[in-house]
Order: structure tokens, then C-alpha cells, then sequence
């Protein structure tokens, strides 16, 4: 709150109306205009001062033209107190002593918290205006003793602040007759002094908040992540270097001077990413915080491009009530190295996955083949039987059973093997759908025949409700995300307990769906089984085989399709996970 010089109107009043006493009515209209002119003088003096010893000096230039006097000092209250005191010519330590003991005094019998003569000594501050006080410049005075003072307080709106006092050497020198203009005075220099200390403690404020907005913005510039600020228009008004850095890597062109929103920056210019950008704002804007959202700002085409992981969060007006954000904060970070790590790393496991497949394809292919060869000996050695009416076990029969597990697991294993080789392409957006036409009835049906072969002690029944069960889609793929479905309900359910696939049919796609009774999800672990290598971690599940990449690649290769995959479970009693599949894909061109 800031104060102002005003006149004590009170006080004014009643010193014209004892001068116009003293010099009749006739001279009044002078009388008036004199004293007012003295009080306009007086009024500038205090309102010109900016500081307190500019203060000092009009106090000083408007009491010397009153009394002729050896000081004047000025003790305001505080934590700690302040004491000046201003001399108008040289005194001896002895005068000034004998000034301050007089101060501490009155100060005990004026409404002042206690102070000691000693404390004041320590604290007084001499301002000797030497360029004021002409008569500074004489012969230094001798005195020791005070013949005379006058102690007022200094009152702003009724509250003391302080205590003006004025000394002289010589005794009678204050007279009372002057005393209302010299408290008026001193009511001047109290709210100039007030003044002055407002405008110090705004600037310290001001120069406080000034260091600390510096040293943030210190701070953001050498951030090494990107930062942008907008306004709740969606437009950028802040950058810091490690942004702009970022912007011109991308090759965005932003103008200065007149910040666009987003949105508009992304229509006007070519740039495709800036509307996922401005997308961000705009969801951050809605009241929501993005995390981490990945966004492609380089060349599409370049073998790794400027890829850039966005989080965006509203901020408010504290002193608003409103929840409105009046902006957005946005932190950019360049993660094309670590892009560029996890692009050698899946190159890495797709050789690796390739190399495996080529002696996978040898051992599926002698497998295939020695187990026709063996079932053909099995039909004639049977036949043979027949004839001869035994009834004992052939020992192709075990060779048989033997060489189904050889092919169910190797089954297996080229589902891994397809689930490494298509993580890498899900990463990269490289999924490439091969679509054949076929009957889905066929290859659920023979996943299950080859399931049920490892599985001995589980009972897969399969449940298809489906007349003419044909698809266009990518036979191979339809087959993984079917496998790495079952196999997990094998996995996760005890031996003994029953495996269901149905096969259903609504509107113009299919359901697949796989029911079993094992150990279920609980409900935290819901939204991230689908997620890249997640497991369920806990005491039931631990003992379980898997790398958490089978949902992950399924639900890439059916949403590929224009499916969907889903699941609901109760822990302890089972689950069903399920996939729907449309009987044409939209982008397909063959016929059923
Ligand atoms: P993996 O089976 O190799 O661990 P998945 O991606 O196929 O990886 O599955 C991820 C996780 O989801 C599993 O580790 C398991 O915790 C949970 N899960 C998947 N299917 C089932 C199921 N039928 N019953 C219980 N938990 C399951």
C-alpha cells in the first residue's frame, strides 16, 4: 500500500486561522496565500525525496528556517530500530552522547517499544549534510551539554513510526509558539519516511523476485531438455535454447515476433508432426497430462529419424479462481540415439530369429515327413494285424506319439521365432500383412490337434459355431496370435482342466475365443499385459515359462487386421481372451 505526502489538515487549519488572528481580515487573502505557498514549498521538499537522507535534507532546509538549532535526529521504529542523526555543524562526542541518552528517554515515556541508550549508540547513523548547512563549514562547537530540545513523534494515520527530536546547545532556543507548524513538519517528513521505506521494501522485493526469475531462467537455458511454454491459445511464447535447438533440427522455422498457435503453424506450413504436437497442447490444455508421447519430427524415409518423446502438462494462475490453464508446459527430449540402440538390437534378434528359422523349416520338414512315413507303416502293420486278429501294441505307435511332440514344440518354437521377427517389425511399423483366403475352422483346428499333442493332460475342446468359416487374412500371423492364445491357456491353467475355443460369428467378423480355468489376472496387472515384455510378477504366476511377447505381437497383428483383442478374468477361476477378426479386411482386395 503506498502512502502519500498529505498535509495534516487539522493542523494547517488552526496555524492560519492564529495567523489571520495576529493580522486581521484585511490582509487575510495574503496571509493565506503566503502560508500556503510555505506549505507548497515544504509539501515538494518531502514528496521530491526518494531516499531517507534526501529526507534528512528537506527536514533539515524546512526546520533551520524555523529555529536555529545544533541537530536534529530521527529514530524510527523497526526490527532492528533505525537512528540518524543529523547534525548541522560539528559537536563533541560528549553532545551527541547526552543526544542519544535524551532520545532513549523520550522514547520510554512515547508510545516505543523499549530501547537503551546503549543500543542506540550502537545502531546511530550520522548524516552530516555539509552541502545543506552552510554554517557546517564554521568552527566546530565546543559544548557538551543539550541547553535545549524537542521531542515529537512521528505519526502516520495515527500510528507512531518514530520520534523526531531537535537539540540545540543553547537553552530556550524551541519555542512553543511554533510548535504546531513543527509537529506539521514533522508529519510531512513521517509519511516521506514511510514513503521511503515502502518504495525500499518493493524494490528489495522487486530485486529478490528479479534475482530468482533470473536464476530460472539460468536454469532453463541450460536445461539440456527441450522446454516450451504456450499460452492458452496453444501458441509458443517460450523456448529455451535446448528446444529451439530441437525446432531447427526438425527444420521448423518459428516466428518470434508474433507467436501462431500450433495448430495454425501446423496448417500453414508442411510439417506433419507439428499437428501431433499441437494435438498434445490442446489435450494438455483440456486439463490432462501427457506422458512421454513419442513423436517422429525428423525425415521420414532417413534410416533413424528425429524422433522426440513429448510430455505436456496444463499450468494454472494461483491467483485465479478459474480452472481454465492459462498455458502449457512442454518438455522435449531427443531420443533418436536410443532409437537408434533399439533399431541394432531388433536388427541384432532378427538375424538371429532368421538364422533359427532355416533349421526350424528342416527339422518341421523331416519331422512331417518321417511321421507320413511312420503312419503309412502304422496302416499296414495294422492291417496286417487284422488279418492276424492280435491285438498288441505296434511300436511305430510310440514312435508316432514321440515325433508329434517333436513337431507340437518345434511348432512352438517357430511361434517364438515369428513373435522376435514381427517385434521388431511392430516397432518399426514394418508389418506386412500377406492376405490368402482360407477357412479359420481349419487352422484353429489343427493348432488345437498340435496343442493337444503337448498338452496331454489338458482337454482343448474346441466349439465352432460357425457353418462356411472362410477369411481373407494372413494365414501365418492368424495362426500365431491363435497359438500364443492357447498356449497361454495351457500354460496358466493346472493339467486336468478344461481348454475351450469357440469360434463364433457376428456381423461380418468373427470371435475367437479361448476359456480356461487357470490362475487368472488380477485386476492391477489389467492394463499392461498387452504391453512389450510384461509379465505378471507375483507368487502364482513366477513359476511360469515366457518372455511377455506374445500378447504384445498379437494384439499388433490383429489390430493390423481391423480387429480387436480383449479379455476379462477372475483370479483363481480363469480367464478368456478373446479376438475378432472382419471376414474381409478393408484394404484387401482379394474375394472370399
Ligand atoms: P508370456 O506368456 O511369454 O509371459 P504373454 O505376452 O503371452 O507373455 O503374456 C503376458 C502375461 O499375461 C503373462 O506373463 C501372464 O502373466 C499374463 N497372461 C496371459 N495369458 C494368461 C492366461 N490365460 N491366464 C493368466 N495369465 C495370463
Amino acid at each position: 500500500m503506498e502512502s502519500s505526502v498529505q498535509p495534516q489538515s487539522k493542523a494547517t487549519e488552526s496555524a492560519y486561522r492564529s495567523f489571520i488572528r495576529q493580522n486581521g481580515d484585511g490582509e487575510r487573502l495574503t496571509a493565506l496565500r503566503q502560508q500556503l505557498e510555505q506549505l507548497n514549498t515544504i509539501g515538494k521538499r518531502f514528496v521530491a525525496a526518494i531516499d531517507r537522507f534526501q529526507v534528512h535534507r528537506a527536514l533539515l532546509a524546512t526546520l533551520q528556517e524555523l529555529y536555529s538549532f545544533s541537530a536534529c535526529s530521527i529514530l524510527l521504529k523497526g526490527t532492528p530500530f533505525e537512528l540518524s542523526i543529523i547534525p548541522r555543524y560539528p559537536l563533541t562526542g560528549q553532545f551527541l552522547q547526552a543526544m542519544i541518552q535524551n532520545i532513549a528517554r523520550a522514547a520510554s515515556v512515547i508510545d516505543f517499544p523499549h530501547v537503551t541508550a546503549e543500543e542506540l549508540a550502537a545502531i546511530a547513523d550520522l548524516d552530516a549534510p555539509d552541502d545543506l548547512t552552510p554554517s557546517y563549514s564554521g568552527t566546530p562547537s565546543e559544548a557538551t551539554e543539550i541547553g535545549d530540545f524537542l521531542n515529537i513523534p512521528l505519526t502516520v494515520e495515527n500510528r507512531i513510526i518514530g520520534i523526531l527530536s531537535l537539540f540545540d546547545e543553547h537553552p530556550g532556543t524551541f519555542d512553543t509558539e511554533l510548535l504546531q507548524l513543527t509537529t506539521m513538519i514533522a508529519d510531512y517528513a513521517a509519511v516521506a519516511l514511510e514513503n521511503v521505506r515502502l518504495r525500499e521494501r518493493h524494490m528489495a522485493l522487486w530485486r529478490a523476485a528479479e534475482h530468482e526469475r533470473q536464476r530460472l531462467e539460468l536454469i532453463i537455458s541450460s536445461m539440456a531438455e527441450g522446454l516450451l511454454i504456450t499460452n492458452a491459445q496453444g501458441a509458443i511464447i517460450s523456448l529455451n535454447s535446448s528446444a529451439q535447438h530441437l525446432f531447427a533440427l526438425a527444420e521448423v522455422v518459428l516466428e518470434q515476433e508474433t507467436p501462431a498457435s500450433l495448430r495454425h503453424l501446423a496448417t500453414s506450413t508442411s510439417v506433419n508432426w507439428l499437428s501431433d504436437l499441437a494435438d498434445i497442447i490442446d489435450q494438455a490444455l483440456a486439463g490432462n497430462i501427457v506422458m512421454h508421447r513419442e513423436l517422429i519430427a525428423g525425415v521420414t524415409g532417413e534410416n533413424i529419424p528425429l524422433t522426440l518423446s513429448i510430455s505436456a502438462a496444463p499450468f494454472h494462475d494461483t491467483s485465479l479462481t478459474a480452472m481454465q490453464p492459462i498455458g502449457v508446459v512442454a518438455v522435449l527430449n531427443d531420443i533418436t540415439p536410443s532409437k537408434q540402440v533399439e533399431k541394432l538390437k531388433d536388427e541384432f534378434v532378427s538375424i538371429v530369429s532368421h538364422e533359427f528359422r532355416t533349421p526350424l523349416t528342416a527339422i518341421k520338414g523331416y519331422t512331417q515327413h518321417l511321421i507320413r512315413r511312420i503312419e503309412r507303416r502304422l496302416r499296414e502293420a495294422r492291417q496286417k494285424q487284422q488279418s492276424t486278429g492280435s491285438l498288441a501294441e505296434l511300436p511305430e505307435s510310440y514312435d508316432l506319439r514321440s515325433l508329434n511332440i517333436v513337431q507340437s514344440e518345434t511348432e512352438h518354437l517357430e511361434r517364438l521365432v515369428s513373435d522376435l521377427l514381427d517385434l521388431s517389425r511392430v516397432q518399426w511399423g514394418e508389418l506386412d500383412l500377406k492376405y490368402t483366403s482360407f477357412y479359420l475352422a481349419d487352422v484353429l483346428a489343427e493348432r488345437v490337434r498340435l496343442a493337444q499333442v503337448s498338452a496331454e493332460q489338458h482337454t482343448i475342446f474346441l466349439d465352432i459355431q460357425v457353418q462356411d468359416s472362410r477369411i481373407v487374412a494372413d494365414q501365418l500371423r492368424v495362426g500365431q496370435v491363435f497359438g500364443n492364445i492357447l498356449d497361454n491357456a495351457i500354460k496358466f491353467s493346472p493339467p486336468s482342466r478344461q481348454v475351450t475355443v469357440k469360434l463364433q460369428e457376428r456381423d461380418d467378423e468373427y470371435l475367437i475365443s479361448v476359456i480356461d480355468q487357470g490362475i487368472g489376472v488380477s485386476p492391477e496387472y489389467f492394463d499392461h499385459i498387452f504391453e512389450r515384455f510384461y509379465r505378471v510378477r507375483n507368487a502364482t504366476s513366477r513359476q511360469y515359462s515366457g518372455i511377455g511377447m506374445g500378447l504384445f505381437v498379437a494384439r499388433a497383428i490383429v489390430e493390423a487386421h481391423g480387429g480387436r483383442i480383449g479379455f476379462s478374468s477372475n483370479p483363481g477361476i480363469g480367464s478368456t481372451f478373446y479376438f475378432t477378426l472382419p471376414r474381409v479386411p478393408h484394404t484387401s482386395t482379394l474375394q472370399l
